[in-house]
């Protein structure tokens, strides 16, 4: 079955409220934005939009139906419930992957999936919020933007990164690399995976092996041009032999899906024995792939001693390299604390919208709308300009970028303002990934090494859903296990619909105020001085502090 979402200003819920749930639900199953939609699989190794085909049907059908007073419940993909609330209420609540503590290990979450009792949401998988390859391009720009500032001047001009995974969230690496000047080596043990970002223009060039990709890139290197290339290859094989070569190598990273080891190809399994070997032997599986992890991390750590920039990608490589025996693992840095909390201290993050209509023409004008409402801001400029020109949509057209608070919520009413105007050819729909300054509690990415060892407190995500809630978000979900997998994150989700109605604009007022203003708390209760700042200078109220 292909599941695309419809475009155009026709309804076929009963509200745009329930119509852009509707379409970003099929949208996140469109051939074009699903890894492997057949089995929902949306990205991030199974990573589901909703449990199953009956689910899914059900889903379609609640939200045909759903009044502006309803609320639907949706327990892990399966829609459980639909009670009467009230206009302001979101139109959906979900709750995907959460398991009790003592309970959330992968194996206990697979007997509970097996079981037909839960799925896995990913974070913008099972949110029905996610935009293809580009939600993760601008995040992985603006870290490779961050680590340019740190070590290499502003500009990757001249520098070589190696990393290894093109899939839904990976595949975004050597465009944000080229981006920044730089040239990549992305090394993929699957060659659809990697011929699938060549076609989307985000991977300039796939090798024919390990010889020629070091050919190619050292050649780049040294011309200081910016090229992405492709080699086929077990990363925990073809990097140990590129630190072997002496390869010189500025920066290091991963996004494999190492978050959970069925989902990491251990070194000597084929591609096609892969899945049949993972659900014949779990055990044996995830042991082999812990040693090969180690094996990875342990060439990653002979860079990192050689001078290179290591740093480890949010998806638990070190966590599990470790448990397959890599003592060193902890000792390159997330990415999070090495660039990216200063943004969250001040509620910047990920802000991304997507046009219902499905017209280009859509995007082009809210890009000229960012552009108008931020003059100021040169990198978001330089991002939006090149995401116009580089970035090929999948699904519906949709864009990115990350803004602050007191910002967010501008770009959403100038928005809205334009659907009311007619300016733009039906409603968008607003939302972020969970990745975000105040909703996640992830002690191995957005949350490690909090300044007051507050990184497993997982209180401030489920206040976020809270606030969502009663602020007026579309739908609001709570899931747990996203990104570095199970027991080891919990994370919340918002999403508006900008439909230009007077309702929407008040929604959305608060939303996009309060959704980054928790970003703003969280780090101010944490000590953070840079937060402090811009909670005094915005005048968000914070009870002990507020003297
Ligand atoms: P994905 O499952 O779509 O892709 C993973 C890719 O890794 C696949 O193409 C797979 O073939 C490849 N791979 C697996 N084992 C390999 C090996 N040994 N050698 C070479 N290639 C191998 O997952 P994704 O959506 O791209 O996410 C990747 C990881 O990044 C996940 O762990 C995810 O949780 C994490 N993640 C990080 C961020 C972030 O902000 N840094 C955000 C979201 C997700």
């Amino acid at each position: 079955m292909t599941v695309r979402a419809a475009r155009g200003d026709k309804l076929t819920a009963k509200s745009w409220q329930t119509e852009a749930a509707l379409r970003m639900l099929h949208n996140n199953l469109d051939p074009e934005v699903a890894e492997r939609p057949e089995d929902l699989v949306v990205y991030g190794g199974t990573g589901k939009a909703a449990r199953d085909w009956a689910s899914f049907a059900a889903i379609t059908q609640c939200l045909t139906t759903l009044d502006d007073d309803e609320t639907l419940l949706v327990q892990s993909g399966k829609p459980v419930g639909v009670f009467r609330t009230h206009e302001w209420a979101p139109r959906v609540l979900l709750a995907n992957s959460n398991l009790v503590g003592d309970w959330a290990s992968w194996p206990e979450f697979r007997r509970l999936e097996r079981l037909g009792l839960t799925m896995y949401g990913q974070m913008t998988a099972g949110s029905w919020i996610y935009i293809g390859t580009q939600g993760i391009l601008q995040g992985t720009y603006e870290t490779f933007a961050a680590v340019a500032e740190k070590r290499f001047g502003g500009s990757l001009k001249g520098t070589l990164t190696v990393t290894a995974g093109l899939g839904g969230m990976g595949g975004a690496q050597p465009l944000a690399i080229t981006m920044n000047g730089g040239v990549a080596l992305v090394v993929e043990c699957d060659a659809q995976r990697a011929r699938r970002r060549l076609e989307t223009r985000y991977l300039d060039e796939l090798a024919s092996d390990v010889d020629d990709a070091v050919r190619r890139v050292s050649q780049a290197k040294k011309d200081g041009t910016a090229l992405s290339v492709g080699v086929i290859g077990n990363a925990a094989e073809v990097l140990p032999e590129l630190l072997r070569r002496g390869v010189e190598v500025d920066i290091v990273t991963d996004q494999t899906s190492a978050h959970d080891p069925l989902a990491y190809l251990p070194a000597g399994v084929s591609v096609e024995d892969w899945h049949d070997y993972a659900s014949r032997k779990p055990d044996e599986f995830t042991e082999r792939a812990r040693e090969s992890m180690a094996e990875h991390v342990g060439a990653m750590l002979g860079f990192l001693d050689l001078g290179a920039e290591v740093f480890d990608y949010g998806n638990s490589l070190r966590g599990e390299a470790k448990l397959g025996g890599c003592a060193r693992a902890f000792d390159y840095p997330g990415f999070v604390p090495a660039y990216i909390r200063p943004l969250f201290c001040a509620g910047k993050g990920p802000f991304r919208w997507a046009a219902l209509s499905g017209d280009p023409a859509d995007i082009a004008a809210t890009d000229r709308a960012i552009l108008e409402l931020f003059p100021d801001n040169a990198a978001l400029s330089r991002w939006i300009r090149l995401a116009g020109e580089r970035v090929a949509f999948q699904g519906l057209p949709a864009r990115i970028c990350w803004l602050g608070y007191g910002e967010r919520h501008l770009a959403g009413l100038r928005f809205n303002e334009m659907v009311a105007a007619g300016e733009l050819s039906a409603p968008v729909v607003i939302g972020r990934d969970h990745l975000d300054a105040g909703s996640v509690a992830s002690p191995y990415r957005e949350t490690e090494a909090m300044a007051d060892g507050s990184d497993a407190i997982a209180d401030w995500p489920l206040l976020n859903a809270l606030v969502n809630t009663a602020s007026g978000a579309t739908w609001v979900s709570i899931h747990h296990g996203g990104g570095v997998g199970m027991g080891r994150s919990i994370h919340a989700g918002q999403v508006c619909v900008a439909d230009g109605s007077a309702l929407a604009a008040r929604k959305i007022e608060r939303v996009l105020t309060n959704d980054p203003g928790m970003g703003v708390i969280r780090h101010v209760d944490a000590g953070y001085e840079q937060a402090v700042r811009v909670a005094e200078e915005y005048g968000v109220q914070i009870p002990m502090r507020d003297h």
